[in-house]
């Protein structure tokens, strides 16, 4: 049979199953069985849908009648340009609470669970089994999936193993007394396992991450091999589910490696979920089939699907401005689907295909493909999700093909996301059984060859074509021309030459260790008296380098070759002093692993927030060389007769004082700020990271700084800082660091001594003791996730950490109790293993001023949770991840800045009280909130009075542009680093007026420009 008679078979195919549908009756996911629900009201109504499922997925959370109708009220406020009148008019008069409320509430409730039971088999082992026994009963098959709510503690993923083996010795024993069913017990090759599980590998491993594929690929294992011992002794089966696209390369590692281990190479019952919305998945598929036949040299089943990620996939390849990993157009994923189909039918031997699917299209397709091939049918199988279409189930069943339901268990609370994403799947415009249930397509349009959608004109109706939407902001068409800036993107450290590459760079520094970097003043390196060694804080032992320590009359050399070098810079075109800035950032990019490693082995940066310091370094120059540009276009008013014209000029001088926590990020920050605006600069770094700031100097080197525009001074600021800031020939300070050094550097600098020709300006970035609120309704896997790394990130040392967690009482227990685990389950290491979660702090003077004001807390509070740090702690400058209980909200430890992993938690009464805690000290930089309650999210922004505030997420990582970053209170006296404002700061504004009118007659007026 010829291409075209697959086709054509194909559609007969399709038509034989369309016909045993009855699509008009009232069976589930019928155009009248949506429009009865929720669902229904929201599949035309995009906006009021997202509303809905919101509440939906909040409903578990809330306790109380007022809390149920409290949140449906806001859910469809915010949606209320989108409702029907009469719902508009309800939405007034609804009850918080009374007996009608708690009606409300109840049909609510009701209405979600019932939603959840069509998906969701049972919520325990019985429950189940009497599910699996039902479906057996209709001689479906049948796999179990294990429903949970995200791993983030070890405790959470020897749960799912603990209940894995639960279900497998349940079933497997109640299996035994089933009787034979010839079509779901058998292929063509003899009897398949009628106890059938799939699992998903992050639920085994708390700190599952793609960048570290050793360690978890080791400790996934080591819960898994249990599993799949017990399966295979049982005579079950075991599929692995595929994730996000970040975790595919990992599991497939992980699925190969156990897979070819003594014990489990010759077993046949095992299978991989493939999904075919991924550009990628040909050349998987044929990877993997190779090492079936030529190393495992046994089969494999594979479970082809599309892929349940879309949207995510879309969003986070847009954020980081990442290759989008997915097809962006639904027929690409639906062609692909088939393309996969027919090299799985090919290889069949090897791949024993499994189709998961509700596309009656893409089923027809398989079976008549198999026809094709001569193919028994016994060898494949048809894979439906439980409660999705069971008519199509019946229908694809009663053709005689083996057809397995895939039925999740489990609680309603962790269900809930599950929940969420079939509804929205069955309500998205591009579902096939949406087009064909609820919108009632023609069939034939719906059983078309995917391929044809390429010549489908856009906008004709067809729900299979699938426009690609990128999923963009709300308020990008209004910002777009602002601003042709884009952020550097983060590297992905899933793929494996991105790691590859930080491991060469890592090795390659180490050959480069030891060496002593000169101070350098106008392009000349001066000689070295005296130097600072620079450890490696992971390992002591490890000598990174060795900066010359300036002295005093080292500095007075760099101001001067400073001042000599301003006139010059100052009437360089701003056009050329931008161009220096765009060259740093290409040094930056050409030598960007060999940086991030010099900050993993110098200042103990885990890999991708060195990485991240490198990008943000790269945005710095690329930022602030286009704002400058804007800056110095001048400003023209001209009249009749007169010309005016206002301009910007640089200051002159600047220092620039740098802290050692964003080694290259800030100081670049800073200079290029100042250099830009035409103001040489003094860079002074900390003396924790001179070796970083050193290949910042050659980087400005190589891009061709003239002489004396930015000047290398690495020494101890006790020693110098004076002399810098005291100069008279010093115009600008820019200062980050803590808030007493900002504070005497501000009032050093105000002083100006009779006969000094200006005033100084500072600008400071100071600390924080920055809180994150927890709302009694906030999603704990997001909130406890997003508070610890806010915390522990960079163990602590950042001045937008997270240092108070301040928890509504409603969900303060349970929050503490599922923190205090995350936060044992994460890995403290050294920064230069990619697993690590958290590295060493800075150096020894830190690790002993952080363990005294752990000691001072535990005078002042509970200590909920220490970390043990084992011989960690004789090899390098470590504190563990710390946690208060109950901490009073003055108490010292919640009002004094730490700078490490030292997190207190506090208990609010309600959210006012929260807010009033969270505003309750005397810095004003970051905060945070966790909340499902769009009127608490609105509070929050309105009244929590922080430089940089976020919702539902960490309150770190601050982006160029999309975050400008800085704060007020004694968080700081500068306006937002990365912001539009800021290069402000650096330049002194002049207007010049020329009358020009000379005996009565002037040119004619007009702007030049
Ligand atoms: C038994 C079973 C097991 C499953 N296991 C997994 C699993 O392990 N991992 C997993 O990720 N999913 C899994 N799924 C979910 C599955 O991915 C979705 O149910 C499936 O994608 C829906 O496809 P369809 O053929 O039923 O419907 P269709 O309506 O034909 O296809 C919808 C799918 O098309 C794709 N799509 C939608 N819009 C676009 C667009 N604009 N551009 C490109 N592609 C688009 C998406 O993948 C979307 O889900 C499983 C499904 C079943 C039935």
């Amino acid at each position: 049979m010829g291409m075209n008679e697959t086709e054509t078979r194909t559609r007969t195919i399709g038509r034989e199953i369309f016909a045993r549908i009855d699509r008009s009756g009232p069976t589930p996911l019928t155009k009248a069985w949506l429009d009865d629900r929720l669902m229904g009201v929201g599949t035309h109504d995009p906006a009021l849908k997202v509303q809905l499922f919101r509440f939906v997925d909040t409903l578990p959370y809330l306790k109380t009648t007022d809390e149920i109708t409290r949140h449906l009220a806001e859910y469809l406020r915010e949606a209320e340009r989108d409702l029907p009148w009469w719902v508009r008019a309800g939405l007034k008069v609804m009850p918080r609470g009374g007996p009608l409320g708690g009606l409300l509430a109840f049909a609510a409730r009701t209405g979600a669970r019932q939603m959840a039971r069509r998906f969701i088999a049972g919520s325990d082992v019985p429950e189940v089994t009497a599910a699996v026994r039902r479906l057996r009963a209709q001689r479906m098959a049948f796999t179990i999936d294990l429903l949970g709510e995200a791993t983030i503690t070890e405790a959470e993923a020897d749960h799912v193993q603990k209940q894995y083996h639960d279900l497998l010795a349940g079933l497997t024993h109640e299996a035994v007394g089933w009787s034979d069913d010839p079509v779901i017990d058998h292929d063509d090759r003899g009897p398949v396992p009628r106890v059938n599980v799939s699992v998903k590998l992050s639920a085994l491993y708390s700190q599952f991450d793609p960048i570290d594929p050793d360690g978890t690929s080791r400790a996934v294992l080591n819960r898994l091999r249990p599993i799949l011992r017990a399966a295979k002794a049982g005579g079950a089966f075991v599929n692995f589910d595929m994730e996000q696209h970040a975790f595919k390369d990992v599991t497939l590692r992980i699925f190969k490696d156990v897979l070819t281990e003594p014990d489990f190479h010759d077993w046949p019952h095992v299978g991989i979920a493939m999904q075919a919305y991924l550009t990628d998945t040909a050349a998987d598929l044929d990877a993997l089939m190779r090492w079936a036949r030529d190393e495992r040299k046994c089969r494999v089943t594979v479970r082809l699907v599309k892929g349940a990620y879309w949207d995510y996939e879309t969003v986070i390849a847009a954020q980081n401005d990442w290759p989008v990993p997915v097809f962006t157009r639904k027929w690409q994923s639906d062609a692909s689907f088939e393309r996969a189909t027919e090299f799985l039918l090919d290889h069949s031997d090897w791949l024993v295909p499994a189709f998961g699917s509700h596309n009656v299209r893409s089923m027809a397709h398989a079976m008549a493909a198999a026809e094709a091939r001569g193919l028994d049918p016994r060898r494949y199988e048809f894979q439906m999700l439980y409660g999705m279409a069971d008519p199509l189930r019946d229908a694809v069943r009663s053709l005689g093909y083996r057809v397995r339901v895939y039925t999740p268990y489990g609680q309603l609370l962790p269900g809930m996301a599950y929940l969420v994403r079939r509804l929205l799947e069955n309500s998205s415009n591009d579902s096939f059984l949406r087009a064909s249930f609820a919108d009632g397509a023609a069939e034939d349009e719906l059983l078309q060859d995917p391929a044809d959608g390429r010549r489908e004109p856009t906008g004709s109706g067809s729900n299979t074509s699938g426009e690609f939407h990128m999923p963009v902001a709300a308020h990008q068409p209004a910002h777009a021309g602002r601003s042709p800036f884009r952020n550097e993107p983060p590297t992905d450290f899933s793929r494996e030459e991105s790691r590859k590459a930080m491991r060469d760079a890592l090795a390659a520094v180490r050959t480069q260790l030891g060496r002593t970097y000169p101070a350098v003043v106008g392009g000349q390196s001066l000689p070295v008296v005296k130097t600072i060694d620079r450890a490696n804080p992971s390992r002591t032992p490890e000598l990174v380098g060795r900066t010359a320590a300036a002295s005093v009359a080292d500095a007075n050399a760099a101001v001067a070759a400073a001042l000599a070098a301003f006139d010059a810079w100052r009437d360089t075109p701003i056009a050329d002093r931008a161009a220096l800035l765009l060259r740093v950032a290409d040094q930056f990019r050409r030598r960007r692993f060999e940086l991030a490693a010099w900050i993993v082995l110098e200042t103990g940066k885990p890999w991708r927030e060195a990485d991240a310091d490198v990008a943000e370094a790269i945005d710095f120059c690329t930022f602030y060389a286009a704002e400058a540009v804007k800056l110095h276009s001048p400003h023209h008013r001209d009249v009749a007769g007169e010309d005016n014209v206002t301009f910007y000029e640089p200051r002159g001088v600047a220092v620039v004082i740098a802290p050692w926590n964003f080694p290259l990020a800030i100081l670049t920050g800073m200079t290029a700020a100042a250099v830009v605006t035409g103001n040489p600069a003094v860079m002074k770094p900390a003396e924790q990271s001179g070796v970083v700031a050193a290949k910042l100097m050659e980087c400005f080197a190589a891009a061709g700084a003239p002489p004396g525009v930015v000047n290398f001074l690495p020494g101890d600021g006790e020693e110098i800082g004076p002399t810098l800031v005291n100069h008279p020939d010093v115009a600008v300070i820019a200062f980050t660091g803590s808030l007493k050094v900002g504070l005497i550097i501000h009032e050093q600098a105000a002083r100006t001594p009779v006969g000094h020709g200006f005033v100084k300006r500072v600008i400071a970035e100071m600390g924080g003791k920055n809180a994150v609120i927890v709302d009694a309704d906030a999603d704990l896997d997001e909130a406890v996730k997003g508070v610890a790394d806010s915390a522990f990130g960079y163990a602590g040392q950042k001045c937008s950490a997270g240092s108070r967690a301040i928890v509504l009482d409603g969900i303060y227990d349970q929050f503490l109790a599922r923190l205090v685990e995350a936060t044992r389950s994460m890995t403290v290491a050294p920064a230069d293993q990619p697993g690590a979660s958290l590295g060493p702090v800075i150096d020894a003077e830190a690790r002993d001023r952080i363990r005294a004001a752990i000691e001072r807390g535990e005078t002042e509070a509970r200590l909920a949770y220490e970390a043990d740090l084992g011989p960690l702690a004789d090899q390098g400058t470590f504190v563990g991840p710390t946690i208060f209980a109950d901490v009073p909200e003055t108490a010292w430890v919640a009002q004094e800045e730490i700078f490490g992993p030292v997190l207190s938690v506090i208990r609010a009464k309600n959210l006012d009280d929260a807010i009033r805690i969270a505003n309750g000290t005397k810095y004003a930089l970051t905060g945070g909130v966790f909340s499902r309650s769009p009127e608490h999210i609105a509070a929050v922004k309105r009244r929590f009075r922080v430089g940089n505030l976020y919702v539902n997420r960490k309150c770190t990582g601050a982006l160029v542009d999309r975050q400008p970053f800085g704060g007020f209170k004694l968080s700081g006296i500068g306006s937002k680093a990365g912001g539009p404002d800021y290069l402000l700061q650096f330049v002194l504004p002049r207007t010049v007026t020329e009358n020009q009118l000379r005996r009565g007659f002037a040119p004619e007026t007009g702007t030049v420009e």
